[in-house]
């Protein structure tokens, strides 16, 4: 990885903040983008743009092809078996509302249980909390250790026969806390209940082959893996997706249309009603090409490497408590100074021109487990490095200074 060459393809990270250089450590919120991302959509609308899958004129076809390119992409970066198994959404927030509506109406009734995790982003609970009051069923929340790791063996406990779905985050964004997703699938599936992966973070840092993790949903935001805002992705298996009833209705989900009866387009346009986001999903395809450029492994070798010197350098810090220490890991560091305030410290941290995020990190009930008001979060990326750690680190020992 050379770092230098990777970060001038990121033209943000020259900027300056405050008149110091910008040190971006909220990746876990949203990435950077590469030229190659912003390239892309420039030159679809300056190019290409045009109304897709209903056009015979030459702009139409064109913007088609690239649509349902980026599609067969999509599906290869994540191993689905087809690309119908890849439904495009504004991202995991409506992906997984989309699985709660309409898994929910068709398979959810009174006195049924789904299960979450203690660490769960709100996206990964709200949807489930109103699915569950419609429709008078429970949610079931698995505990976790002090370290921020699921407890197993009371998930296991967990699961019986009025169990309807398993939905937990593949990589918690506020502890880091890589999950043994693959174990929690093959559990669930011992009682035939399916399992949605919220892969917000997880897509990013890791390699996710769904035909190996063998899970029935998938969803992911293109803009936490270096692509464009408003876009996103939920990968179903065909046969669960096939059973589910539309999501939204209007254009592109119908077949026909009479004032009697409509009936429905065959996967994956079942679930994408509407005029879609054809420029970002060309730009999630060319931040897709980016990091498979790159190579997934190299990148969290790389990322797990400044977590290390990170997660040392901050614990030298006489006072620091670091929120969340699962034996494995991604490159997010949450963590609190003394009895300092984290909305204070980030303030501080701010003003060396280092991003870093601070509070409850939408993920309350978390927060509540560890019985804090929030935490400072710095996330780190691939083209982070060593030196920007050591800001953070200079900017900690001011905030301390000032503050105790
Ligand atoms: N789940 C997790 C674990 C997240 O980190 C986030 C974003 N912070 C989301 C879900 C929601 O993603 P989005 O806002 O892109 O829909």
């Amino acid at each position: 990885m050379d770092i230098i060459k990777i970060r001038q393809d990121f033209p943000i990270l020259n900027r300056e903040v405050y008149g110091k250089p910008l040190i971006y450590f909220d990746n876990a919120a949203s990435t950077q983008k590469p030229r190659q991302v912003i390239d892309t959509i420039n030159k679809y609308y300056l190019m290409e743009n045009s109304n897709i899958h209903r056009g015979v004129h030459y702009l139409s076809q064109q913007a088609t092809f690239a649509f349902e390119e980026a599609r067969r992409n999509i599906q290869k970066f994540i191993n689905a078996g087809h690309s119908h198994e890849i439904i495009f959404t504004k991202g995991t927030t409506e992906s997984i509302n989309l699985v709660a509506a309409s898994f929910g109406k068709k398979f959810i009734s009174e006195g049924d249980e789904i299960i979450i995790s203690t660490m769960e982003h709100h996206s990964n609970i709200v949807p489930w909390q109103l699915i569950c009051d419609e429709k008078k069923a429970k949610l079931k929340i698995i505990p976790l250790n002090e370290r921020g790791e699921i407890e197993f063996l009371e998930f296991e406990s967990l699961l019986n026969e009025k169990t309807k779905l398993v939905s937990v985050t593949h990589i918690s964004n506020a502890l880091g806390t890589i999950n043994p997703i693959k174990q929690i699938i093959d559990k669930a599936h011992e009682f035939n209940i399916p399992v949605l992966i919220d892969g917000a973070q997880g897509a990013s840092h890791l390699e996710v082959d769904v035909q190996e993790l063998d899970c029935d949903f998938y969803c992911i935001s293109a803009h936490k893996i270096y692509g464009p805002m408003g876009v996103g992705v939920l990968y179903g298996k065909e046969q669960i997706l096939e059973e589910m009833p539309p999501y939204q209705s209007g254009g592109e989900m119908i077949q026909n249309v009479t004032f009697e009866k409509t009936t429905f387009n065959e996967l994956p346009f079942k679930f994408e009603a509407g005029t879609p986001n054809v420029a970002d999903v060309l730009g999630f395809d060319a931040a897709i090409k980016y990091i498979s450029g790159l190579g997934l492994n190299n990148i969290s070798a790389y990322e797990n490497e400044l977590l290390e010197y990170a997660t040392a350098e901050l614990t030298k810090i006489d006072g620091m408590r670091i929120i969340g220490t699962a034996k494995s890991k991604a490159s997010v560091i949450s963590f609190l100074i003394g009895d300092i305030h984290p909305f204070d410290a980030g303030t501080i941290i701010d003003r060396f021109g280092v991003a870093v995020r601070t509070g409850h990190h939408c993920a309350e009930p978390l927060m509540h487990r560890y019985n804090i008001p929030g935490t400072i979060r710095a996330s780190l990326a691939f083209y982070n490095t060593r030196d920007e750690i050591d800001v953070l680190i200079q900017a900690i020992l001011k905030v301390k200074e000032m503050f105790e």
